[in-house]
């Protein structure tokens, strides 16, 4: 396990020493003299726990921890505030900011060193929970909730510059069968593979692969107009050809094969999430009607009707 990183910020160098000295040999330090800098750490490298003084000249610890709870993406960081002895108030206002906890000064080694201990264990596993939150447990891949926030989020910034988005179904064909003749486990190793072949077959960064439920999947692509969504619907039959999964009571094929629907369209504003997947669907449908086996692709506009590909 990575040890964990703990940002240090107090305005006497003297509070940082004894700090650091208490922490060093089980986590990773570093330390900012003011609040300016504090912020500007944060964000260069965002640390798993904050230890912040509270009276620091110019930007103070309550306005530094303010404008990290404000930020996405500093939010979940927890923060301890380091008040001196008696300060009541100021831990009352503190965790009314959002911080986890305070710590008292003059520093008690053992009462720092276990409560940054259970922080950074919770903020562990607070991350896990969410990360099985947007992971689908067989697979690996984003599941259907994380890939539908995902393509809200893309909508939105891509309707900005009216540009390309593409949204991929698949469906493994006469996967039913496929449990009956070999069993539910083989079946579950089967989406596995499936699953694999599929992020091999998507390349750029931003494309997301998600398991949409079942034997179905779905995939991404921001900016990929029909002519690129086209190469990726072929590499991704390729790839799950390439596995070779025998499928003896398969209709069409000895091996597993996948049904495919593309839709693409210009991102426009007023287009909704939802009509990527209902034009996807329908072209997935339309495959799985004309054969199974096969790629379907739609180009779609938001007004102008619908632009048979
Ligand atoms: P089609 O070619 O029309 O897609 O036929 P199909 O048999 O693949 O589709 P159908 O929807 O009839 O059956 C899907 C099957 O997928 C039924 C279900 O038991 C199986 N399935 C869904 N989720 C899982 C899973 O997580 N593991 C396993 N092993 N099977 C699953
Ligand atoms: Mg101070
Ligand atoms: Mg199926």
């Amino acid at each position: 396990m990575t040890r964990a990183t703990i940002l240090i910020v107090d305005d006497e160098i003297s509070n940082i020493e004894i700090m650091n000295a208490v922490l060093e040999d089980d986590y990773e330090i570093c330390f900012s003299l003011s609040g300016q800098q504090a912020l500007d750490t944060a964000r260069a490298a965002p640390p798993d726990l904050i230890l912040l003084d509270v009276l620091m000249p110019g930007i103070d610890g309550f306005e530094v921890c303010r404008q990290l709870k404000e930020d996405p993406v500093l939010a979940d960081i927890p923060v301890i505030f380091t008040t001196g002895l008696g300060d009541t108030e100021d831990e009352i206002r503190g965790l009314s900011l959002g911080a986890i906890d305070y710590v008292t000064k003059p520093i008690q080694p053992a009462v720092l060193q276990a409560r940054v201990s259970n922080h950074v264990e919770l903020k562990r596993l607070r991350d896990q929970l969410a990360s099985m939150a947007v992971t689908d447990a067989l697979t690996g891949l984003s599941n259907r909730r994380q890939m539908e926030r995902a393509l809200k989020s893309e909508v939105g910034r891509l309707a900005r510059t009216g540009d390309w988005l593409t949204v991929v179904m698949i469906d493994i064909d006469f996967f039913k069968q496929f449990n009956d003749t070999y069993g539910h486990p083989a079946g579950d190793r089967c989406i596995t593979m499936v699953a694999a072949a599929l992020t091999r077959a998507v390349k750029r960064a931003s494309d997301l692969p998600a398991r949409y439920g079942g034997e179905e999947f779905a995939c991404i692509l921001p900016g990929a107009d029909p002519a690129g969504a086209a190469l990726v619907a072929q590499e991704i039959g390729l790839h799950v050809q390439s596995l070779n999964i025998p499928h003896e009571q398969s209709q069409i094929s000895p091996f597993i094969t996948v049904s495919i629907g593309v839709a693409s369209a210009r991102c426009l504003p007023d287009m909704t999430p939802d009509l990527w997947i209902q034009q996807a669907d329908l072209q997935l449908y339309k495959s799985k009607q004309e054969g199974r086996n096969r790629t379907t692709f739609i180009q779609f506009g938001a007004s102008e009707g619908l632009v048979e590909g």
